[in-house]
């Protein structure tokens, strides 16, 4: 990034990065908000992505057996409340249906009629209406594992929302999976996690720490809560998804049991697990530069866009022909589990390639008399910004290679990224200027990932986190085991646990 370069974007990532992230969504033309406060309109380009993420998911859950289904909307307020520590965590943040019609009002209006006898709540996630239809679908140790996925809008009344990151409506996933054992049910948590991850780093080229949840940040209702968490390039965390290890507690709320092969009954061990819209607003805010989206190969809603350029005295007939049999060409090959998505622009006018790159095309390619008269492109990158002309006779092996070096080149800078910023940290003045202090040339950007040693009390957890607005974001797996002293209270602990501010 040069010092006075014009950029596409502004304010830049440094001059003021959530304002720039809003820049950002807007210039891509994925996503608008609505006339509804917090609920976004996703559009076509950004539906597109979200299609592509949805396909590859979807196989994924479905190698392992999972397969979909779907259940109502309106889940009665008396299902909620099965679960007390359930409802107790969505209660604030629930859509309540009251009315089933309008009439008219005094005053000309419509106002709402008809009072349902028991109100009924949008979804916030699924547990115990699908709990419901689990009771009655397991009743032998034959019917399980029951592995169920559905594909659905949800409603959480979300105080601070922000396009994509954090909505009061949102698209995801809920998966919800009904087991004979424990041992079994947390396998299944794990194998869930472990496909997010996979997708989230080897598709959206964002790396991820894997770990389990404080008791703090636990999904309402779950014994354990496992997630996936990426560093932003304003370094703070986000959880790009959730596995959760239900224990017994909504197979006993839901009343789902089933005869063992010895014919003892027994409650069924349940999962669920979900990831959402939110996985787009990560994608952005991993790759994004100041110029816009940088979209990685593999789920990229297009992966080139053609450019015919048109100078004066030129056959534009002749152009669009090469432009069409160029596109044909590269259709013909694969990339990613798909055939090359070809996109052409024949608009001429200003400003056209500046669209584009603010979309994130991973692959430009121009074409003019001069190129046609070499037989060639002219092939520009979206991430390195670097350039060159191929002969076409060569094309769709350059593309599909050029795809992979930006897809792995996106990986291994994010990830070169989070390391940079994620430090180990055994001194409590030092965590505390780690995310205080303010750094001159970069007022807005400190801190990173602390990586602490914690005694796993709760009380220096929510200590740090009223000192700093920052919190555990996760016990990692893959931690060492490493003895060590509470950062806070300097008590004995047993491991490092991640510390970061987040979304
Ligand atoms: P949960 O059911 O709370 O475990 O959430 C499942 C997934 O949905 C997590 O990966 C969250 O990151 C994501 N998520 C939770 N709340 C929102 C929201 N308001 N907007 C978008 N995604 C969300
Ligand atoms: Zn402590």
């Amino acid at each position: 990034m040069g010092q006075n370069k014009k950029t596409a974007i502004t304010p830049t990532r440094m001059e003021d990065y959530p304002e720039w992230y809003q820049q950002v969504v807007k210039a891509s033309d994925m996503a608008e908000n609505s006339p509804v406060r917090g609920c976004m309109v996703i559009k076509p380009w950004g539906y597109a992505l979200w299609e592509r993420m949805v396909a590859v998911l979807d196989g994924m859950f479905k190698k392992t057996g999972v397969k979909n289904a779907y259940f109502p909307l309106f889940i009665p307020l008396s299902f909620l409340e099965k679960e007390a520590e359930h409802v107790e965590g969505f209660a604030k943040e629930c859509a309540v249906v009251t009315h089933h019609r309008l009439e008219a009002g005094p005053n000309g209006g419509l106002v709402p009629a008809g009072p349902l006898a028991e109100p009924l709540i949008v979804r916030p996630t699924s547990e115990t209406i699908i709990g419901d239809s689990f009771s009655r679908w397991v009743t032998s140790y034959r019917d399980l594992p029951l592995l169920i996925n559905q594909w659905a809008n949800v409603v959480r009344w979300e105080m601070r929302t922000r396009t994509f990151l954090r909505t009061s409506e949102f698209l995801w996933q809920e998966g919800h999976t009904a087991h004979a054992t424990a041992e079994e049910a947390v396998e299944r948590t794990r194998t869930m996690l472990d496909i997010y991850a996979d997708f989230v780093e080897n598709w959206l080229a964002v790396p991820v720490i894997r770990g389990v949840k404080t008791a703090s940040e636990r999904f309402p209702g779950a014994v354990e809560t496992f997630c996936i968490e990426a560093m932003m390039q304003d370094r703070k965390a986000l959880q790009a998804g959730t596995s959760h290890f239900l224990g017994q507690n909504f197979a006993k709320a839901s009343d789902i049991r089933f005869q063992g092969s010895d014919g003892v009954e027994s409650f069924a061990w349940t999962t669920s697990w979900g990831a959402s819209t939110r996985m787009i607003g990560g994608l952005i805010m991993t790759h994004g530069d100041d110029d816009g989206v940088i979209m990685p190969p593999k789920v990229a809603p297009a992966h080139v866009v053609l450019l015919p350029v048109f100078p004066k005295n030129a056959d534009p007939e002749a152009i669009l022909a090469y432009t069409r049999e160029t596109a044909d060409l590269l259709r013909l090959e694969n990339y990613g589990g798909r055939s090359l998505e070809v996109e052409i622009d024949s608009r001429d006018m200003p400003g056209r390639n500046w669209d584009w790159i603010k979309k994130g095309v991973p692959l430009r390619l121009e074409m003019g008399p001069r190129d046609m008269a070499e037989d060639a492109v002219f092939m520009f990158r979206r991430d390195t910004g670097e350039r060159c002309a191929v002969k076409r006779v060569d094309l769709a092996r350059v593309v599909a290679e050029t795809l992979d070096a930006i897809q792995k080149n996106l990986y291994d800078r994010a990830l070169a990224f989070q390391k940079t910023h994620t430090c180990n940290m055994d001194d409590k003045a030092v965590f505390y200027d780690f995310f205080t202090a303010k750094n001159p040339e970069k007022p807005e950007i400190h801190g990173g990932f602390a990586m602490a040693h914690w005694c796993g009390d709760a009380a220096c957890e929510e200590a740090i986190k009223k000192d700093l607005a920052v919190t555990i974001r996760c016990i990692p797996l893959d931690a060492p085991e490493e003895e060590g002293s509470c950062i806070f209270c300097g008590e004995k602990s047993m491991g490092r646990v991640v510390f970061s501010k987040s979304y």
